[in-house]
């Protein structure tokens, strides 16, 4: 009998990316000048001034943003992604781990960077944008992940649909960490590679610094 796998489920946004994707965007659109009102309607959401929704519709409402900026900043991002770390997927893959992608950035955003880091068709999970012609109009609202929560439910579809070993959640968040508050992960890990939380190094049981942490957590 073949042992079930393990799932590791990633988030995006400084985690297997070295930049807040949403962000990179109104920032290459809106210049240096925007980023620290960027920032605060960024660290709104994830300190729970405000939703997470709430923190992504006023960041789309700063500008009016167009297919044409989307794509240039999805092709850039390709040069953001987190140093080591698509060796590490790779690494994951290798011993038999199957791995996944949950982000509360866009799809069209992150296709090209995530398809460099190895992520095939049906492995990434990310919201979506409702166009008007060429604008950005809004954002899907019936997809879990444009809210609070949105990671455990994921993540619990996930497990109902396959057999897993284990189910492990790695992110740098709180909306990571409410995998593991809500039972729908069995071990997470907070990253601070990139950013460094306070509320998810005080709370996580496991804490990576580095990415050489986290391999080690990962792969023993
Ligand atoms: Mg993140």
């Amino acid at each position: 009998m073949i042992d079930a796998p393990r799932l590791v489920c990633f988030d995006v946004d400084s985690t297997l990316l070295a930049v807040e994707s949403l962000d990179f965007v109104l920032t290459r659109k809106l210049g240096p000048a925007a980023t620290e009102k960027i920032e605060a309607l960024t660290s709104g959401g994830m300190n729970g001034t405000l939703s997470f929704r709430q923190s992504l519709m006023a960041r789309l409402d700063l500008t009016s943003l167009k297919r044409s900026d989307i794509a240039a900043a999805a092709v850039e991002l390709r040069q953001h992604l987190t140093p080591g770390m698509a060796q590490l997927l790779s690494d994951l893959r290798r011993r038999g781990d199957h791995v996944r992608a949950v982000s509360g950035g866009f799809a069209d955003v992150l296709s090209l960077a995530l398809r460099d880091l190895g992520f095939g068709p049906g492995e990434t999970f990310a919201n979506r944008f409702v166009w008007e012609g060429e604008t950005v109009a809004g954002i899907e609202t019936a997809n879990p992940l444009s809210d609070n929560g949105g990671k455990p439910r994921i993540i619990a579809n996930l497990r109902s649909n396959a057999q897993y070993a284990a189910v492990w959640m790695v992110g740098d968040g709180v909306t990571d960490l409410e995998t593991l508050t809500a039972g729908a992960a069995d071990h997470f890990i907070g990253f601070g590679g990139i950013a460094r939380r306070d509320a998810v190094v005080e709370r996580a049981p496991d804490y990576a610094e580095t990415l050489g942490d986290l391999r080690r957590l990962l792969l023993g």
